[in-house]
């Protein structure tokens, strides 16, 4: 992309910001529902190399390149968060990884660390992971999310319509032998994933990585029907606990997801349950989308543009006051349905524009 900018311009970005970060006191994000904001999920494209049905269609139409922030307003947005008190940021996508020069943000961001950033990593399909895991440890990184729903080639290019398991699981390899500690995810499918998941946590317990499961979320036109690719995580439990002693977790990560434990494989499960288990009252997390527009919440459609107040003339005040309004409008909690009624509510964008 022609809008990354130079070495040198990079570094001295750097440097002022480290001015910054030791000059300023971070003033709190803290929302209307007095939720302490610590969290920032931050998308760096929505563009893809693989087409997971329950996320986007095969012909998606993707945002125009002129309208993403370059790495240097990534970088700034991502420092201008830190100051003010967040202390995690989770890289995200579309595929994070397949934009150019991805890991010099990585290694800018990584600068941060222990000061004022306390947590880098991101969430990957694993395609690209093999090349980059040891420049992504090198900046800071020291856990990986990776989204894999299924270890059969034939159903995993059918779910993601590319045949591109061999990749996956050899970025996964990399990133375990660059130190990197992962995490799968696996969206919950009906009549796709659904035989396999107890295989599949299997194996990743067996492998030494833990597993969340999603319920699939309405966002964005997809070819197929929501309410037929919905499994109730409910129903997935209590088939597992047929097979497995599932035992609650104390283990928490301030995210969405409740923990279990299960005896037998020695691994730890997690569960992210929108639909079946509101989780909303402990969220400490916004969403930026690669264009600089602030999600508060993922199931609503409240907006704030960072992206102006980024390229406005007094960038700083005109970015406070952006997320006073942020942490003024963030909702209580999501309004995510899925029942007889329908999947609701409909929201136009798709999971791959904030991420998850
Ligand atoms: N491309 C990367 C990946 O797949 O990990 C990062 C972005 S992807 C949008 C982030 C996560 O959202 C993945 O775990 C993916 O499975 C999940 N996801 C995508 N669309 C979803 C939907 N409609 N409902 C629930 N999860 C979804
Ligand atoms: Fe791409 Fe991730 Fe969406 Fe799959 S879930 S299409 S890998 S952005």
């Amino acid at each position: 992309m022609s809008e990354e900018p130079s070495a040198t311009a990079i570094e001295s970005l750097t440097r002022r910001r480290d001015v910054i970060a030791v000059n300023d006191e971070p003033r709190p994000l803290v929302d209307g529902f007095r939720r302490a904001i610590t969290y920032l999920r931050l998308s760096v494209t929505d563009r893809c190399d693989l087409r997971c049905t329950y996320c986007m269609p095969e012909r998606m139409t993707f945002l125009p390149r002129r309208e993403v922030l370059s790495l240097e307003e990534l970088y700034e947005l991502a420092c201008g968060f830190i100051e003010r008190g967040v202390t995690k940021i989770r890289i995200t996508g579309g595929e994070p990884l397949v934009r150019r020069d991805i890991v010099h943000l990585f290694e800018m961001l990584g600068r941060r660390l222990g000061h004022g950033l306390e947590e880098l990593t991101l969430t990957t399909n694993g395609t690209q992971l093999a090349q980059h895991a040891e420049a992504l440890a090198k900046a800071g990184v020291r856990r990986v999310n990776v989204s894999l729903d299924t270890l059969e080639r034939a159903r995993f290019e059918a779910l993601t319509r590319r045949d591109a398991l061999p990749q996956v699981l050899e970025g996964i390899a990399a990133a375990r032998e660059a130190g990197l500690k992962v995490k799968l995810n696996a969206v919950a499918l009906k009549g796709v994933n659904e035989d396999e998941l107890p295989d599949l946590i299997e194996w990743a317990h067996g492998q030494g990585h833990d597993v969340t499961l999603i319920e699939v979320m309405p966002l964005g036109d997809v070819e197929e029907e929501r309410l037929d690719q919905y499994l109730p995580l409910s129903d997935v439990r209590a088939r597992l606990e047929q097979r497995w002693t599932l035992a609650e977790s104390d283990h928490a990560t301030g995210g969405p997801a409740r923990y279990v434990d299960v005896a037998e494989t020695g691994g730890r499960l997690g569960l992210i349950t929108p639909h079946t288990g509101n989780f909303c009252a402990g969220c400490n997390r916004l969403r930026v989308t690669a264009t600089g527009q602030l999600y508060p919440c993922l199931g609503g459609a409240e907006r704030v543009d960072l992206r102006a107040a980024l390229r406005s003339e007094r960038p700083e005040e005109e970015l406070a006051a952006a997320l006073e309004r942020a942490m003024a409008i963030k909702p209580e909690k999501h309004h995510f349905r899925m029942d007889e009624r329908g999947a609701k509510p409909h929201l136009p964008r798709h999971m791959s524009l904030t991420g998850g």
